[in-house]
């Protein structure tokens, strides 16, 4: 094919790897020259605490890319076509290394959190002054923006319906790969000035993490590992497996997919094959793909949420606030609210970054329901520790979570955090595996000690109060609490349509 340009450099942001990779592709494609970059980005790196396992992910996941990109310039010839990594500010790093390399064009993949879209439109003016071009592509979702709508033309607020055109739209088309090898004669060697390796974590002000410790490989080679796994032992019992926090039922793919170390197109199309073979799993895992994708486009459609409750009338919910509700956060994130399952839970978050499915919805539902604390604090804590962290999934889960979102669960819905620990965890395993304390406990004395007769306790060696915390909250007055703290929901209601059915007959001339 004839390029239509000399040079062009990729920026690579959350899609950390070089096959299937939709920006390298087109830039392979059109341009003679390609060079790639990453810039640890000082402005976001600012926000984060200095032992930050996202950033290590990352740091790691680099040396992999540039080892993708340097075997393929090596295929076809090259040296040295490895990746150039910056450290500043992201935004005018890349307008500065596009200059510097005398480019014609920049290509990106789209991030359509509302402050990269800022950021990626002060990029293309400030590199438009120099008249280079900027070319965007879909790549870390199956389905953006307005490629799946109504019949109706506007985007869906409710999954099941979204799901159901997902699917429709679902082809061989949507989920090839790029073939970004067919095109790698385009890698040019890195120039000898901007030659340098991967930074250190110290180098970048950081230190190293227990990421090592966990199970959690890196790069384009970890995810491959991930999901062949996956795919060989799990997938086709997900639907049975992925409500068990004890059982390895899982991915344990969400850090992959957020960097784009693994391609989301291989994810959907091999778990549509399986589908389509019949295996039930597989298509609940294609789901959870498109509940991905829906989140993504509620974010992109509605960018207010980032801020505000889906539904407006949930901003009129009064939250506890002050000390006494300090304490309660606190108690949350450090695992000390005397709900074992709920502790557990909040443990595995903080030692590893991760956390089970299911027990994101027991934990989010205890903060809000239990503890009539605002989603949103919750929210910012999941941000801040979780591996796996998108704004779109993280708030759109919450708000799921608190009946404040699209398609949420009901706000007069409030799981029972004991019954939720007999249900999923029945003999307490994972409980033991965070709350050693309780081990000796018996199986159906673990969801609820402070239920425990006192030689029951004993004879578990355990003291209530000493060993482990007594309830910070009794779930039953929670519960009453939480109802009639959501009736101000149903008055904002009222209002709005007593004000609609005003304005309507104001319209009609009626008085
Ligand atoms: C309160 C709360 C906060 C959450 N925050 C995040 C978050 O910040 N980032 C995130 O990726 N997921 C989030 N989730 C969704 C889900 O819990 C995780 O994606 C999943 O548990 C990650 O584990 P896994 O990679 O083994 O996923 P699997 O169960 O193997 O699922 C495969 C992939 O599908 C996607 N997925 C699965 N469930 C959901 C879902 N409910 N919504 C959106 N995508 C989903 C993820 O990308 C996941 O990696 C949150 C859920 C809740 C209830």
């Amino acid at each position: 094919m004839n390029k239509d340009l000399d040079t062009a450099l990729v920026w690579f942001r959350r899609d950390l790897r070089a096959d299937d990779q939709a920006a390298l592709y087109h830039a392979l494609r059109h341009a003679r020259r390609v060079w790639c970059a990453f810039i640890f980005d000082t402005e976001l790196l600012a926000g984060l605490p200095r032992q930050d396992r996202r950033v290590e992910f990352i740091r790691d996941s680099l040396i992999g890319l540039d080892a993708q990109l340097r075997a393929l310039g090596a295929s076809h010839g090259t040296e040295h076509s490895g990746l150039i990594v910056r450290h500043g500010h992201g935004a005018d790093e890349i307008v500065r290394l596009a200059r510097q390399l005398h480019v014609q064009a920049v290509y990106l993949n789209h991030d359509d959190d509302p402050a990269a879209l800022a950021r990626d439109a002060r990029v293309r003016g400030a590199l438009a002054q120099d008249g280079i071009a900027l070319h965007a592509s879909k790549d870390h979702l199956v389905f953006e923006r307005n490629e799946v709508l109504s019949g109706a033309g506007t985007p869906y607020s409710v999954f099941t319906p979204y799901f159901n055109a997902w699917l429709k739209k679902l082809d061989d088309y949507y989920l090839s790969a790029y073939p970004v090898a067919r095109h790698a004669a385009s890698l040019a060697p890195v120039p000898d000035d901007l030659r340098q390796p991967v930074p250190s974590l110290e180098a970048l002000g950081f230190e190293t993490t227990n990421l090592h410790q966990l199970k959690l490989p890196t790069g384009p080679a970890g995810g491959q590992a991930l999901l062949e796994e996956f795919l060989a032992e799990r997938i086709d019992r997900y639907d049975a497996t992925r409500d068990f926090p004890a059982v390895k039922g899982p991915s344990y793919l969400g850090t992959h997919l957020r960097f784009g170390t693994v391609s989301v197109r291989q994810l959907a199309r091999e778990a549509w094959r399986r589908t389509q073979a019949g295996s039930s799993g597989a298509r609940v895992w294609l789901s959870e793909l498109a509940w991905r994708d829906f989140f993504q486009q509620i974010l992109f459609h509605h960018p207010r949420i980032v801020e505000h409750a889906y539904r407006p009338e949930f901003d009129h919910v009064k939250w506890e606030k002050g000390k006494h509700a300090d304490a309660l956060f606190a108690a949350w994130c450090e695992g000390r609210t005397g709900y074992p399952l709920v502790d557990a839970a909040m443990l595995q978050l903080a030692q590893s970054g991760y956390q089970h499915g299911r027990l994101r919805m027991v934990t989010a539902s205890f903060l809000v329901k239990d503890l009539g604390l605002d989603y949103r604090r919750g929210e910012r804590w999941f941000a801040l520790k979780l591996n796996d962290y998108e704004l779109a999934s993280n708030n759109g889960n919450w708000q799921w979570a608190a009946g404040t979102g699209c398609d949420p669960q009901p706000w007069f819905r409030i799981f029972n955090p004991v019954s939720q620990s007999k249900k999923f965890d029945p003999q307490g395993r994972f409980i033991r595996r965070y709350l050693p304390q309780l081990a000796k406990l018996p199986d159906d004395l673990i969801h609820a000690p402070w239920l425990a007769k006192p030689v029951d306790l004993e004879a578990a060696g355990i003291e209530l109060g000493v060993d482990y915390p007594l309830p910070i909250v009794d779930h039953e007055e929670a519960r009453q609490k939480t109802l009639a703290r959501f009736e101000v929901v149903k008055e904002a209601k009222a209002a709005k349509a007593a004000a609609r059915a005003a304005k309507k007959a104001l319209a009609a001339g009626v008085d």
